[in-house]
């Protein structure tokens, strides 16, 4: 339950058709860490083209922990649906598949954090993707979770 599916180095490994080549249909996506780096608004730049390009292919769901005014502000500027705080790794994942119309297996979870992102897809049955975290200054409860979760950094079954 903790072991993602796929590791990848970078959200932007996380092309059209590298969900196309997975039957996936559709992505649910962590916002701290993952798409902004922790804290932030703004998207980074290099991540622009990559998100319009996804955003044409295939709908995507924001899922974040942050504060709902925040979460507002960023979800409104990124032009994405979404809902936060979803309390992960517990609840939100339905509401997120509900709302993209999809059977969970079809849905790629993607996410920095195991104990959240990852076990809250895979309790739904959905296919999880770990990447890195975007920026490693976080609160010191967050470090001692990411020490928690070294062993669970590597996909299901073996190595990447
Ligand atoms: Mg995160």
């Amino acid at each position: 339950m903790l072991f993602p599916r796929e590791v990848l180095p970078s959200l932007l490994h996380l092309t059209p058709a590298w969900l196309e080549a997975r039957g996936l249909k559709g992505v649910i996506l962590d916002l701290d860490n993952t798409l902004l780096p922790y804290g932030e608004e703004v998207l980074p730049s290099e991540y622009a083209a990559w998100l319009s390009a996804l955003k044409e292919a295939v709908p995507i769901y924001l899922l974040s922990n942050a504060l709902p005014e925040r979460f507002a502000r960023v979800q409104r500027r990124l032009g994405l649906p979404g809902h936060a705080p979803a309390l992960k790794p517990w609840l939100g994942f339905h509401k997120a598949l509900r709302a993209l119309g999809l059977p969970a297996q079809e849905v790629a979870v993607v996410g920095d954090q195991v104990f959240t992102d990852i076990l809250g897809g895979n309790l739904v049955g959905a296919y999880t993707v770990l990447v890195p975290p975007l920026r490693e200054k976080e609160f010191f409860y967050t470090r001692f979770i990411r020490m928690l979760e070294t062993p669970f950094r590597k996909p299901w079954g073996g190595s990447p």
